[in-house]
């Protein structure tokens, strides 16, 4: 993984909006890129594909955002056959050849970077912070897997051996990947996807949500502005079950990408081992039961901040958000106090409003169910707070965020994908037991510590069966090639996202053991 200490590569700066002028300016260069005639149509060898379209909707406002072109079955069967074709080439072309393609695509996204946070705001529900850091992460993602290809994919290495041979590693691509992304970071864990499936050597069919079809759409249609051939990356928008499904049973696939739910995990699972294919690779991230233990030498003003930072930004639709509040009971009543308070604060509303805090929830089917799951707790007379103040546009899905108490920590069994966050209190002297319960949960991507032990957080940090900790500080928003990101158990299969040993997982190694 020489790729991890590239002394080139340097993470995008991203935009600091508390200097003056900054957020004004972004609004004014957002507002000049937004399109009206945006149609996400499938994209097989470079050419867009007809059919019938639909409108994408702002899930704050109801506004049509622009439309989707379902790609049926024989546009699959099609970009399935000339990914296999070309894929052979596009792996002996070298890391070094990929590399300054991923690269380009990195500049080009930082030099348009207006539509592409336009449309993280419009069709994906973000606020201008989140917008900012999911750009960026996606620039991070390029840079990053093309840093890696060029160190680990460029050159075969040398292995010792005896007197009178050569023995050598490399790495080639493996074949045909399907990526399958969710729509809470449509543009980043995207482009994570399908950038690393690239840079391995790999040809690419790329279903995005169905929910963030938009952004997808132009971020392959940058990809191939860069260079990437149009027999290599084919774009494939459409619905899970018939799109997604037709992917993932397709017997000359060798391998799936896929972030999202843990259910829909599972069926991918099952689909690739009822093909007669080759034995295909799975790369699942999936969801969590995130929680954040505080013991009673916290500093409350810092857990207050970090916790409801955690638990409601971007409205509690990110697979990292803290879900369980578990605070030692002898501090709970101050820390609760003071997580309300904070919860208080909250603007919920319109995400192009740049005071918001709190977005909309992506549709009105995730609306109805986190909705319902706020009412049952409130009529068990279990929420104790609630975000105060709210200003929701007529036709937008909105849930405001809401603070429920539990009497165990067992008693979270499943992941809440919104504004929701629960507490529940913890004895001292049953630390150990209650890390034990998190564990159980079978979840195991994020945790927060709060503690000013030392001893505490690395005891905390050694028992989790998590993927990441992080201690005094917020749960949230991992930095590429710093905090590589992902889960074990239910949460996903690994490497990480942003790591060192991901690419790996996308190639296959030949050895050469030559006479000389
Ligand atoms: P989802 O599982 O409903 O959908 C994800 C993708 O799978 C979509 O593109 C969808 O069309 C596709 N899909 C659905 N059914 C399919 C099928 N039968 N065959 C093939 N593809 C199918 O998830 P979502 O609602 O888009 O995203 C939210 C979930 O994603 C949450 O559970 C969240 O925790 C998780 N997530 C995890 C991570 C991570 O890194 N661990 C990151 C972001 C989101």
């Amino acid at each position: 993984g020489l790729g991890l200490f590239n002394p080139t590569r340097r993470n995008s700066r991203g935009y600091d909006l508390g200097e003056p002028g900054v957020p004004e300016a972004l609004v004014s260069a957002i507002g000049a890129a937004r399109r009206s005639d945006l149609v996400a149509a499938p994209i097989v060898g470079g050419v867009a594909r007809e059919g019938k379209s639909e409108a994408v909707r702002n899930p704050a406002t109801g506004a049509v955002v622009g439309q989707v072109i379902e790609a049926d079955a024989a546009t699959v069967t099609d970009a399935v056959a000339a990914a296999r074709k070309a894929q052979g080439d596009w792996s002996l072309a070298g890391g070094a050849f990929r590399a300054e393609r991923l690269e380009r695509a990195a500049d080009l996204l930082e030099e348009h970077d207006a539509l592409f946070l336009g449309l993280a705001i419009d069709e994906a529900g973000k606020t201008l912070v989140d917008a900012i850091a999911e750009v960026r992460e996606a620039v991070d993602f390029l840079r990053y897997y093309a840093a890696q290809a060029r160190a680990d994919f460029t050159y075969p290495v040398a292995l010792p051996g005896p007197t009178g041979e050569r023995n050598e590693l490399m790495l080639e691509g493996k074949g045909v990947f399907v990526c399958i992304s969710p729509w809470n970071f449509p543009l980043a864990i995207f482009l994570g996807q399908v950038s690393a499936a690239l840079a391995a050597g790999n040809a690419v069919l790329a279903k995005p949500a169905e929910q963030t079809p938009l952004i997808a759409h132009a971020a392959v249609e940058l990809l191939l502005e860069a260079g990437i051939p149009g027999d290599i990356l084919h774009y494939l928008p459409g619905r899970g079950e018939t799109v997604g499904a037709a992917l993932t049973s397709n017997n000359d696939i060798i391998g799936v990408a896929f972030t999202g739910s843990t259910e829909v995990a599972r069926m991918i699972n099952r689909s690739l081992a009822g093909r007669d294919g080759p034995i295909a690779t799975l790369i699942a991230e999936t969801g969590g039961a995130n929680a954040m233990i505080v013991d009673s030498t916290a500093l409350p003003e810092q857990v207050a901040r970090d916790a409801v930072a955690s638990a409601f930004q971007s409205a509690g639709q990110r697979c990292s958000a803290l879900r369980l509040l578990c605070v030692q009971e002898d501090v709970a009543d101050t820390m609760i106090e003071m997580v309300a308070g904070a919860m208080a604060e909250l603007n919920v509303g319109d995400p192009s409003i740049l005071a918001t805090d709190v977005g909309p929830i992506i549709d009105d089917e995730a609306q109805a169910n986190i909705a319902a799951y706020v009412a049952e707790a409130r009529a068990a007379g279990r929420v104790i707070a609630e975000a105060g103040r709210t200003n929701l546009p007529a036709d937008g899905h909105f849930v405001p965020p809401a603070l429920i108490r539990l009497d165990h920590v067992t008693d979270l069994k499943r992941e809440i994908f919104g504004p929701v966050l629960h507490v529940a209190t913890w004895k001292g002297g049953e630390l150990d037991q209650l890390i034990d319960a998190i564990n159980a949960s079978g979840y195991g991507l994020t945790l927060g510590v709060h503690t000013r032990i030392d001893g505490v957080a690395a005891h905390i940090a050694a028992r989790a069966a998590v993927g990441n900790v992080y201690v005094n500080r917020n749960q949230i928003g991992a930095i590429v090639g710093s905090q590589p990101f992902g889960g074990r158990g239910l949460s996903g299969t690994g490497p990480k996202a942003g790591g060192p040993h991901y690419l790996h997982r996308f190639a296959e190694e030949k050895s050469i053991s030559t006479d000389i």
